[in-house]
């Protein structure tokens, strides 16, 4: 991540140094900090230029030192805080600075969900142009937040590599990838630390090496942890560079010893000099090939490859206003477009009558076809392809949607689907969104046909910048 940062960074560098910009690189500027962007860094202005810091709040007074800029922008670095906010928290994570992964621990957790709220408010009305304050707003509702924000990951992915013998095991430092050793992340589940510290204890004490990045030689790349919350099971993927593991049944006896909720160990071959964790080749070393989590009353089998959404109590709470959005009687016939492993559909199945899924990914949809019959759900049809190619197809076949769903990546809807959704002319249209600005775009191009009834945001990653939210949609 750091890197291809670095890499945008390389040429108004340069334009800086020759002061085409009211900063110049490495100047030091005070600044009053009026407001959050969306990754959680504050926003100031210095003689008209916005400059975004990093870990400074709103109403502060601050000094901060400029590091990169932009025609139109620049990023600084928070070196003193002059005037605290009061909404200011110390951090709980000891390597809060260090490791990126948070950017609002320091914010108080009712005012990351005030802050989100308003994230999803701003969005629609300067994108959407929607009245979102006073008479005739949209009402845009309070974040629904965690009661415990924290412990909340279900999945952790974590490098390894070697210190003076041992085997290290934690993030990448920004910008680099000079692993820092943790032994917790505040935002795993127990479970997922457990299994971390575990693999690099057993594994070090029976000299199995790490993969080096330089050198492309070792073994052990990644340890990834999977946990069902709600039934306890647990995974263990050990990523590796090559098939053969030294003393693996020592390894393996060794992990179910210090696990005992362990269910899977799984080793998956990745040979290749890349970022990228996984690679094609996935065997079970010991144990079932997948374990099962549960969101509501839907069950969810989960392989070392599958998506699955990583907060599923939150997951919960989405779907559950998702459901009550798509106000369904059991007469309705739904469409989930973009609808990943099913989680949507399924949920929605439970009320309607048919429910028919559209997903780009093949794997995702195999993995939905499994999940209906492991609920035995027979009333959702899934397909393979581009939301915006399937759905005009299916309605040239006839079919009929009373409720759309969609639920897309950050950039949003394609184009052809928000057109085939305005020809087809749903009662209702539920709109799941991870980006609010492309929610706000969308809509307004929905506007043509529907009224905008309400937005709920809702807290799926507290203490990261990330807003999700769900918008009712009805026919005009
Ligand atoms: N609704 C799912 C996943 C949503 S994430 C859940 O709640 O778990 C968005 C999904 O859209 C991803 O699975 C991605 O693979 C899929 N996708 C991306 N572009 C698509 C397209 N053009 N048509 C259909 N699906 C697409």
């Amino acid at each position: 991540m750091g890197k291809t940062a670095k890499k945008k960074r390389a040429t108004p560098k340069a334009a800086a140094r020759e002061h085409t910009y009211p900063v110049s690189l490495g100047q030091v500027v005070e600044l009053e900090v009026t407001g959050l962007n969306h990754e959680g860094a504050g926003v100031g202005r210095h003689e008209g230029y916005t400059l975004f810091v990093p870990k400074a709040l709103p109403g502060e007074r601050i000094r901060a030192r400029v590091v990169h800029a932009k025609k139109n922008f620049g990023f600084a670095d928070l070196q003193e805080i002059l005037q605290p906010s009061a909404n200011r928290v110390a951090p709980p994570c000891p390597v809060f600075d260090q490791c990126g992964g948070c950017s609002l621990q320091h914010l108080d957790y009712a005012q990351q969900l005030l802050h989100k709220q308003q994230i999803v408010k701003d969005n629609l009305r300067r994108i959407g142009g929607f009245p979102v304050e006073g008479e005739g707003a949209i009402p845009v509702h309070p974040t629904l937040g965690m009661d415990n924000p924290w412990r909340y990951r279900n999945k952790a992915q974590v490098p390894i590599g070697e210190r003076e013998g041992g085997l290290i095991a934690g993030f990448y430092a920004e910008g680099s990838h000079d692993i820092i050793d943790i032994n917790a992340c505040l935002i795993q589940h127990e479970a997922n630390d457990e299994v971390v510290l575990a693999v690099k204890r057993i594994a070090s004490k029976l000299e199995i090496p790490a993969y080096d990045e330089v050198n492309h030689t070792g073994l052990l790349r990644h340890v990834v942890a999977k946990v069902g919350a709600s039934t306890g099971d647990v995974m263990v993927v050990l990523v590796t560079t090559e098939a053969f593991i030294p003393r693996r049944e020592q390894l393996i006896e060794a992990i179910r010893l210090a696990v005992p909720a362990v269910k899977s160990i799984v080793q998956n071959i990745n040979e290749r000099k890349t970022n990228v964790i996984f690679g094609d080749e996935t065997k079970t070393l010991w144990g079932d090939d997948v374990i099962y989590d549960y969101i509501g009353p839907i069950k969810f089998a989960i392989s070392a490859r599958s998506f699955y959404q990583v907060n599923p109590e939150q997951t919960r709470v989405l779907y559950e206003k998702t459901l009550e959005y798509a106000g369904l009687s059991g007469e309705e016939n739904v469409i989930d477009a973009y609808c990943g492993i099913g989680t949507i559909s399924l949920f929605l199945a439970q009320k309607a009558k048919r429910v028919y899924g559209v997903e780009i990914v093949p794997e995702a949809i195999a993995d939905a076809n499994r999940n209906a019959a492991l609920n035995g759900i027979e009333n959702a049809t899934f397909e393979v392809g581009p939301a915006e190619v399937v759905i005009p197809a299916w309605k040239e076949k006839g079919i009929r949607a009373d409720v759309i769903v969609v639920d897309p990546p950050r950039k949003g809807c394609d184009e052809a689907l928000l057109t085939t959704i305005l020809q087809m002319k749903p009662k209702r249209v539920v709109y799941v969104s991870c980006n609010p600005s492309t929610l706000a775009r969308d809509l307004k191009v929905l506007e043509e046909e529907y009224v905008v009834q309400e937005v709920q945001p809702v807290d799926m990653f507290p203490h990261t910048g990330h807003v999700e939210s769900v918008a009712l949609l009805n026919r005009k």
